[in-house]
């Protein structure tokens, strides 16, 4: 009698850099802002991307998302070769696949929170589904503040509003920019936290990018960077387990925000 075994659960790739670099300026003012980065991003996995301020955390976001070219290597959503698009191409992925949420809201001040959750859409012609609308409006706790403008919500609820609005049209990933770091942190707690739920509930795909261990330690994985390098990784990380890996990072604990040299070679 032969026993079957079932093979391992293929997970899908959400996103993907391979071999991705990333060049700015030339001569006296070259910089190499990431050098030769692999990383992949699960379906339905929250991952944080940290590092000390100038190891490339924004530049790799920007580049995953479209939002800049790279130098070399590739990034790919999905099947997606970015640097295979043409511009309107790259635009309708960026607005199709990706979700957005930066430190800076990025309401319209003059929509309800129900238009500014639904414009992304709206300008791209598309049809919410009113029964995922629904789940992400009570997910991220906004039932009753939806007729409300930005001005009549808090600092944590107009970002909620933000949570919302990527989560709104059911992209393939989403990617976060130090969302809670214009919050307290009772409210940051509580974003972060409708991140997680967007991930175990609604099946969401997030990589958020921060320089707070307690952020990180409500994602999955925690993926390091240092001088444009993927030096660590952590899964299940806490607050605690993240803060040591970090003062163990290449120039992770004597280096403060804004010091980051140009590397020239
Ligand atoms: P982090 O997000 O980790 O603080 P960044 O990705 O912003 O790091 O920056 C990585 C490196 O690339 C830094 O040395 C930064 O000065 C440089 N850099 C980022 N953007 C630009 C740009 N547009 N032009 C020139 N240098 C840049």
């Amino acid at each position: 009698m032969t026993t079957t075994t079932a093979p391992p659960t293929a997970t899908a790739t959400a996103a993907r850099a391979t071999d991705l670099s990333k060049v700015y300026g030339e001569g006296e003012t070259r910089v190499v802002a990431l050098d030769a980065v692999s990383v992949e991003f699960r379906s339905g996995e929250f991952t944080a991307i940290m590092g000390p301020s100038g190891s490339g955390k924004s530049t790799l976001m920007h580049c995953m998302a479209g939002l800049d070219t790279v130098s070399a290597g590739s990034a790919r959503i999905g099947d997606t070769e970015l640097a295979s698009l043409k511009d309107k191409q790259l635009t309708k992925l960026r607005r199709d696949k990706i979700g957005f949420i930066f430190q800076a809201f990025n309401l319209l001040p003059t929509l309800t929170a129900a238009e500014n959750i639904t414009l992304p859409m709206d300008i791209a012609g598309r049809k919410p589904d009113q029964e995922w609308l629904d789940r992400v409006v009570e997910t991220v706790g906004l039932a009753g503040r939806l007729k409300h403008r930005p001005s009549q919500l808090s600092g944590g609820q107009q970002q909620r509003v933000a949570v919302a609005r990527a989560l709104a049209s059911r992209p393939e990933i989403i990617f976060a920019d130090e969302p809670t770091g214009n919050l307290d942190s009772r409210a940051g707690a509580e974003i972060l936290g409708f991140l997680r739920n967007s991930v175990r509930e609604l099946g969401q795909t997030v990589v958020m990018v921060t320089h707070d261990p307690v952020a990180a330690s409500y994602a999955d994985r925690v993926v390091f960077l240092a001088d444009g390098r993927i030096v660590d990784e952590l899964h299940g990380p806490t607050a605690d387990t993240v803060l040591e890996r970090m003062r163990n990072l290449p120039g992770g604990s004597d280096r403060t925000p804004g010091d980051a040299k140009p590397r020239t070679s």
